[in-house]
């Protein structure tokens, strides 16, 4: 009785044990052109603290104004390690769910709970998530090619993403596009795909996203002209809320159809494999609520013996934490990567920045997310954008209602 009387008092004393209680929530918004990053930053009553992002495309102040509200009403007073049952909370009791704006609230502060729980017993995540399968993970470029130059740069873009080791490349040649786009615009699209199949070679992965913006039939048309091309997915054909529709487009020999990055939950994945047939899914580990629930649904598809590649267009502290979620998974076929691509001060913003290199990335075995902490700096230089926002519709099946952009003194800055 005395030995388990000491070991319980060095235990709860222990700087990194279980009893740790979360004592408060920050939250920052960095603005960037396109959109502004979400990023909490949870601390504990010992001292750590955890980085978690929960950017949405769009909704930076509404995640914002989330992150706080869950952190008063579950999170604070709470042990960093109760994961499963703070998201579990967070999720059910809200009772309406929130869908991604929620949800990504729920994920900035479960991946800063990860971070926090590897730092405390001085291990990174993945070795809390069922132990790494993956030492490195293969990156595919996103974001290299600005859709408003013409045709004649887009080759030489493309040469350049390969020069650089990336085996994969995606962009939307069909920007702007409502759901039936003239068939002059279409053949413009398809023409700058080939452009970019002559520029790379046959074993360049080439992922076509269509931001799910066409109609059953025109997703159907191009998906024959794309299986010509060799293209290896095509990416949301249609929009993402009726799976039945998704599964009406055609499926052409040796074409993959990629979707999930608006599927917020693993509720509705059974469902959209059964209707939709997709053959990869893209759970976005922010708008699903975190790293647990992106694990559940990767396990989901691997029942159904499909691929997952995790959607991150947003900031480094969600790539940081995708990472370790990829080095734990073992149906992975490729991580998305804006990296490369970003603003210059991407890699300033926190310390450890996960880069690829060659086109893949290495799989950090520091604590928690890889060692990573904010630069309130590089925060403060850029702040808060009303007007960071894109719309991808024209006129044509879907109309942008957006004003147009008028630079604030920050943008202008
Ligand atoms: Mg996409």
């Amino acid at each position: 009785m005395a030995f388990y009387a000491l070991w319980r008092i060095a235990y709860a004393n222990w700087p990194g044990v279980p009893n740790v209680k979360i004592s408060r929530v920050e939250v920052f918004l960095v603005g960037r052109e396109w959109n502004n990053l979400v990023i909490a930053r949870v601390h504990t009553d010992n001292g750590l603290s955890g980085l978690g992002e929960g950017t949405m495309q769009w909704q930076a102040r509404t995640v914002a104004a989330a992150i706080e509200h869950m952190a008063s009403r579950y999170v604070i007073g709470a042990s960093p390690f109760e994961i499963e049952r703070l998201v579990q909370a967070m999720y059910r009791n809200e009772y309406a769910r929130g869908g991604p704006v929620l949800n990504s609230a729920i994920a900035a502060i479960e991946f800063a709970l990860w971070d926090i729980c590897g730092k405390a017993l001085g291990q990174p995540a993945y070795n809390l998530l069922g132990g790494k399968v993956h030492d490195t993970i293969p990156a595919y470029a996103n974001g290299w090619f600005n859709a408003e130059t013409g045709s004649d740069d887009i080759g030489a873009a493309a040469r350049k993403v390969a020069a650089s080791g990336y085996r994969g490349l995606k962009f939307d040649p069909f920007w702007g596009q409502g759901r039936d786009p003239d068939l002059a615009d279409l053949r413009r699209g398809i023409e700058e795909i080939a452009t970019v199949r002559d520029a790379v070679g046959p074993d360049m992965k080439i992922m076509i996203d269509g931001h799910g913006r066409f109609s059953v039939g025109t997703a159907s048309h191009l998906a024959h002209a794309l299986a010509d091309l060799g293209v290896y997915w095509f990416e949301e054909p249609v929009d993402p809320e009726n799976f039945i529709a998704l599964g009406e487009v055609s499926r052409p020999r040796g074409l993959r159809i990629a979707v999930g990055e608006r599927c917020y939950s693993r509720y509705q994945v059974p469902q959209l494999l059964a209707q939709g047939r997709p053959h990869v899914l893209q759970p976005d580990p922010i708008q699903v609520g975190g790293l647990l629930e992106s694990k559940k649904i990767a396990a989901l598809a691997d029942s159904h013996y499909l691929p997952v590649s995790f959607h991150c267009p947003f900031g480094p502290i969600s790539t940081a934490a995708v990472l370790q979620l990829n080095a734990t998974t073992t149906n992975i076929v490729a991580q998305e990567s804006f990296s490369a691509f970003d603003v210059s001060w991407r890699s300033a913003l926190i310390r450890n920045c996960p880069m690829p290199s060659n086109g893949s990335y290495v799989v950090s075995d520091q604590p928690g997310l890889g060692g990573i902490e904010l630069d309130e700096d590089v925060v403060r230089e850029h702040p808060y954008r009303e007007q960071a926002i894109q719309s991808m519709w024209s006129a044509n099946g879907s109309t942008s209602a957006l004003r147009p952009f008028e630079p604030s003194a920050a943008d202008a800055a």
